[in-house]
């Protein structure tokens, strides 16, 4: 693993912290934060071939940055430059990092800047992206994405043109996309384009391993992308009882960690990840997914086993975002892997207020299909054998 500047012990830490009483948060990491050596910072990355190299560990924005800026202040002290945002973030994420840049000026040139667009025609991301300039008070995003690829086919010459543009303007210096379905396809397809600089996918333990996804992250690779993963959590707290958490829980809290980090931890692992993108709404998180960050232990084949056993004996409590598959098979228009994310977001990030908001963006008439719809057949083709039918009729109960 090719890390930079990986060292902290947990005096400098608590040191840098400057916060008494943080015995209960550091608690769980003793063992990884005495691991360390020298204070420094969260290691850095290359980012593909963009020539950036940029924090291991992105600063997730949505969440209500305009009241949180001593600790955007604080991520920039211990290295987590590299931030991330979208035009259609709630609680004024955009905003928040606009009135950030007001009051420090200097710290935009030290900030790996991301922002996404919604829109996929030229004229629409034009006006979203100076929209988000105008948020954020600056004059340049480091990195662009469209946001929410399902397939490859969503980019094409015009968007080409476009990045182009934007990029020769300085408004953009790199140009990309994000994921949260079929993914493995899109990051191959990507890799053929030769002008795709950027890719934020799902990416975690239970992803990673798949050949699939092993082999669309090594043409990303040799393509020259940079790759940040998200979601790597893999849908948090699950509803499936499993005594493999359990004992990975204990296995970990022994060597030093909670199961939480280990998972960040397995995504560092794989050196092609340039970066994770976790959202921290609190300094607790923050802390915590720094002291991951910082810590060198490698995790072992074992510690890899128990998260892979968790992840089979799991599964029908996770969405993949293979939507080509269930999507295809009920033959007609209906998000089943949006949905999906959606109940992830209300049942495990506990984010009811956004999860509503975004299952509510679904037209209605797309709406009253998820209710009629027979999911016989996506089910039967379902590789986590998900209850695809009774999961989008407690989504309609719980969202709507
Ligand atoms: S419901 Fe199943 S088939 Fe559909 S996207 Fe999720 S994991 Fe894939």
């Amino acid at each position: 693993m090719t890390i930079k500047n990986n060292n902290w012990t947990r005096r400098q830490f608590l040191k840098a912290t400057g916060t008494a009483g943080l015995g209960a948060i550091m608690a769980p990491v003793n063992g990884m934060a005495t691991a360390a050596e020298t204070p420094t910072n969260v290691p850095t990355r290359p980012f593909g071939r963009t020539g950036v190299d940029v924090s291991i560990l992105s600063l997730g924005g949505m969440f209500n940055i305009k009241s949180n800026q001593m600790m955007m202040k604080q991520a920039i002290r211990w290295g987590v430059t590299y931030w991330d945002t979208a035009d259609c973030y709630q609680s004024g994420s955009e905003k928040g990092i606009g009135k950030y840049f007001k009051k420090y000026p200097r710290d935009r040139q030290k900030v790996f800047l991301v922002s996404k667009s919604d829109a996929r025609d030229p004229d629409g991301m034009t006006d979203l992206l100076d929209r988000s300039l105008k948020r954020m008070n600056t004059d340049y995003i480091d990195l662009y994405f469209v946001h929410g690829v399902y397939s490859i086919d969503e980019l094409d010459d015009r968007t080409r043109a476009w990045a182009e543009k934007a990029k020769a303007a300085g408004k953009i210096r790199f140009f990309g996309f994000s994921t949260h379905s079929n993914m493995e396809e899109c990051l191959l397809e990507a890799a053929k384009l030769g002008w795709v600089d950027g890719i934020m996918m799902t990416y975690n333990y239970r992803l990673m391993h798949t050949r699939e996804m092993k082999r669309a992250v090594a043409a990303c690779v040799k393509a020259g992308i940079g790759l940040t993963a998200m979601k790597t959590q893999g849908g948090g707290p699950v509803g499936t009882d499993s005594d493999t958490e359990m004992e990975m829980a204990g296995r970990f809290m022994e060597k030093g960690f909670t199961d939480a980090q280990a998972k960040l931890m397995a995504v560092w692992q794989n050196p092609d990840i340039a970066s994770i993108c976790s959202q921290m709404p609190n300094m607790s998180i923050l802390m915590s997914n720094i002291a991951a960050a910082v810590n060198k232990t490698e995790l072992s084949v074992r510690d890899t086993e128990l998260l892979q056993r968790y992840a089979r004996e799991t599964r029908s409590d996770y969405c993949t975002g293979c939507t080509n598959i269930c999507q295809s098979a009920v033959g007609e228009n209906v998000p089943i892997g949006d949905v999906m994310r959606y109940l992830m977001y209300c049942r495990s990030y506990g984010d009811r207020h956004y999860a509503m908001a975004e299952f509510n963006k679904i037209p209605e008439k797309i709406r009253r299909r998820l209710a009629t719809t027979d999911y016989l057949a996506a089910e039967q083709r379902c590789p986590q054998k998900m209850a695809i039918g009774r999961l989008m009729q407690e989504a309609i109960k719980e969202l709507s």
